[in-house]
């Protein structure tokens, strides 16, 4: 018999069939990728529409990696509130806010400290693995006094259990 198409949202969180996963699973982003406090779960990956839809949560005070890649991410947010870094703006992001990360701009999301930060985020299916910042790029970003006072970079490493 087939798979139902429906994949039920969950009274407690998640949805029936989606796992939460390590944040960052492939050998290359193991290296070092800094993160605190996030899950990822893979809702869809789908071969005929080139793209991967996933869904992010960070914990209050959890955020992901700095990072940027050729590929783009088009996000949704979904739950909570917090902040994030795009380019060399950081903005305020909440519940529906859509947010755009071009190819190629550095970016890290930070949920707020008394709240969560769930999120969508679009890809392709097929894209280049995440870079993190050399030295001197990290320098350069922490000349605009905004994004240095935003940006954590791996001196708090690590990652909490799914609530
Ligand atoms: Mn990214």
């Amino acid at each position: 018999m087939a798979e139902s198409p429906i994949r039920r949202n969950l009274a407690r969180g998640g949805w029936e069939r989606v796992d939460a996963v390590r944040y960052k699973d492939d050998a290359g982003d193991a290296g070092g990728a800094p993160f605190r406090s996030i899950t990822r779960r893979v809702l869809f990956d789908e071969h005929d529409l080139h793209c991967e839809l996933r869904y992010f949560e960070i914990a209050p005070g959890g955020w992901s990696t700095l990072e940027r890649h050729e590929h783009a991410h088009a996000v949704m947010i979904l739950r909570g509130q917090g902040r994030c870094l795009v380019g060399e703006r950081v903005h305020t992001i909440r519940e529906h806010d859509l947010v755009c990360v071009p190819s190629k701009a550095w970016h890290q999301f930070r949920a707020a400290d008394d709240a969560p930060l769930g999120f969508l985020c679009l890809v392709n299916r097929d894209r280049d693995r995440p870079q993190l910042p050399a030295e001197s790029e990290l320098a350069a970003l922490r000349q605009i006094p905004e994004v240095c006072a935003f940006i954590r970079t791996g001196e708090d490493t690590g990652e909490t259990p799914d609530a």
